[in-house]
């Protein structure tokens, strides 16, 4: 750390993104990234931007916006595209929290609102899950600070039905932002109510159900007067957020929709799969609406878990906050990698504790 770093910063703990290891050096299962190859057309797309990539890209991603709204049912002044869905929650802290309303968020979610909330200063209202993980959605009702909820959450997997998210719209006058980033492997998302309530922002990613992790591609679905709002607020950081080969690529993802859609089916199957398996190795998992297992063995800790996995050739997730710290969380894959992974624990857990 410099001298010069501001002050405000020099005390906040940034982020830990899951290790991005060398290609092949791992099965990499660390970071719910999606595990099949792109559909066919999808490289012819990225070759053909690159001939335009001399100029700015198109502030409004016209064509991208055309084709999602054939996906989602959303297009228009309703949506709003973004460099990855980590941008969109960026936006969102920036635009929605102020001062002197902060941010409300569950204690167990993703890390990066925590972060987003000290990198702009605001007051944190941290709301306890129950002690089975779930969001209890009347501990959100009349909140008097905006509110940030992964629907489904990680990294516990676990869902709100959309009846128990319109509660908690309903329920308050400030804004209520629902992640969706897993909401392609839940079978439901909350995107209708953003015709119905003024005061909901629903966020989105292409990297998880539509293999875009690297590309870096999220959006937002919400009234027009908050998307005017975020739009302002991408007009005074980068109008330019989203690169002209990620919105080549991702048009034609969507124009894919069907591949990405058999693909989750799959992912899915595999994962209710995968949680019969390891439970009956022993493991108390938790069944799961995203495409990922948390999981904890009584015997076995789950740090020792993720190392042991890892001397294996796996690489999963262990965090080490004190009400998770029993826990691994474990991205799907495809079949094989799984099968790799149910003979690797076989392995660690008939070994020394
Ligand atoms: N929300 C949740 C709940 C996530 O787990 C992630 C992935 N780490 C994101 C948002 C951000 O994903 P991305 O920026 O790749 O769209």
């Amino acid at each position: 750390m410099s001298i010069f770093l501001d002050e405000r910063l020099s005390s906040l703990k940034a982020y830990v993104p899951g290790e991005q290891p060398k290609p092949g050096e791992f099965i990499k299962l660390n970071t719910n990234e999606f595990p099949y190859p792109p559909a066919p057309d999808v490289a012819q797309a990225a070759f053909d931007a690159v001939g335009g990539m001399h100029l700015y890209c198109d502030m409004n991603c016209t064509c991208l916006k055309a084709e999602f709204e054939k996906v989602f049912g959303y297009g228009g002044n309703n949506v709003l595209f973004t460099n990855g869905s980590d941008e969109a929650l960026y936006l969102c802290f920036l635009a929605f929290c102020g001062k002197n309303r902060g941010a409300a968020f569950a204690d167990i979610t993703y890390g990066f609102y925590s972060v987003y909330a000290d990198l702009c200063g605001l007051e944190k209202k941290i709301i306890p899950l129950d002690n089975d993980f779930s969001v209890v959605p009347s501990d959100y009702y009349g909140c008097d600070k905006t509110i940030f909820i992964a629907n489904p959450n990680a990294p516990t997997g676990k869902k709100l039905s959309v009846e128990e998210v319109e509660g908690i719209v309903k329920n308050n006058n400030g804004i209520v932002v629902i992640d969706e980033a897993y909401a392609d492997f839940s079978g439901s998302t909350c995107a209708l109510l953003t015709e119905k309530y003024k005061n909901l922002v629903v966020v989105g990613t292409f990297s998880k159900s539509r293999g875009m992790a690297g590309a870096r591609l999220g959006y937002v679905i919400a009234d027009c007067l908050l998307i005017e709002d975020l739009n302002k607020v991408v007009f005074s950081i980068n109008p330019y957020n989203v690169n002209s080969l990620t919105q080549s690529v991702g048009t034609a993802v969507l124009k894919n929709n069907d591949y990405y859609a058999e693909c989750v089916d799959e992912i899915c199957k595999t994962r209710d799969d995968f949680t019969n398996r390891i439970i009956s190795l022993g493991f108390e998992a938790i069944p799961s609406y995203t495409n990922f297992v948390f999981a904890k063995h009584p015997e076995y800790s789950g740090e020792y878990i993720a190392s042991k996995l890892r001397e294996n050739g796996v690489l999963i997730r262990h965090f080490s906050n004190a009400r998770i710290n029993d826990y691994v969380r474990i991205s799907i894959g495809t079949p094989e990698q799984m099968d790799s992974v149910v003979s690797a624990l076989k392995k660690i857990i008939g070994g020394l504790k």
